[in-house]
């Protein structure tokens, strides 16, 4: 399945949540969640009450579209999860949570995740010293991801750090600078999104 090109702001709309793909556009009052929270198309105002499978298919669009995701890879992430000892659907979100992509926003070196993917795609950042360059890499504890020493003269790369300078920052992410260390796992509890994860595990289920 081809990768989504058209509005972000669309995809929002559709799932009636931000997504926060836009970076500094999602915390003002220009996002479009803020101004009209309808789903798109002539019917969105007239949008009716979802059926049970409506409401999990639903919610793993959200994930997917969250961390960017498709679908085939969501898959997979989902037999991972199953595999893994504890409970399925936390430890889907923790798998999300490992891609390197998700730790690269998460980190503040990217105000959104698409921006974070696109300067991974790019070659800006390090995995323990190594240039690693795809987003979905799944991070490890212990792992460190740097800004590439010759990124840091990118007035892109200038404007992101000034602009998330006062960001919180995850617990399971120790952040120093321009390097980020990976000291745990991220929990159901540090997610902050309104995700209901059991909803997934039951349409995979069926
Ligand atoms: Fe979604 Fe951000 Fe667009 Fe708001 S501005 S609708 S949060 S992508």
């Amino acid at each position: 399945m081809a990768r989504y090109t058209g509005s972000v702001c669309r995809l929002c709309r559709r799932e009636g949540h931000k997504l926060f793909l836009k970076g500094e556009r999602c915390y003002s009052d220009k996002c479009a969640i803020s101004r009209r929270a309808q789903a798109p198309g002539q019917h969105g105002q007239s949008r009716k009450k979802f059926s049970e499978y409506g409401l999990q298919l639903r919610e793993k669009q959200k994930v997917k579209r969250y961390y960017g995701v498709l679908e085939s890879q969501f898959a997979k992430y989902f037999e991972m999860a199953e595999k893994k000892s504890g409970v399925t659907g936390e430890n889907l979100l923790q798998i999300v949570e490992r891609r390197l992509d998700n730790v690269v926003y998460r980190a503040g070196y990217a105000m959104s995740r698409p921006e974070a993917r696109q300067l991974v795609r790019h070659g800006h950042f390090t995995i323990n010293g190594k240039k690693v360059n795809i987003p979905s890499y799944l991070v490890e504890v212990g792992d460190e991801i740097a800004i590439k020493a010759d990124s840091m003269s990118s007035e892109k790369i200038k404007a992101i750090l000034a602009a998330n300078e006062k960001k919180a920052i995850v617990k399971w992410l120790e952040v120093n600078g321009t390097a980020a260390k990976v000291v745990a796992l991220a929990q159901k509890e540090d997610i902050d999104l309104p995700i209901e994860e059991h909803l997934i595990v039951e349409l995979y289920s069926k």
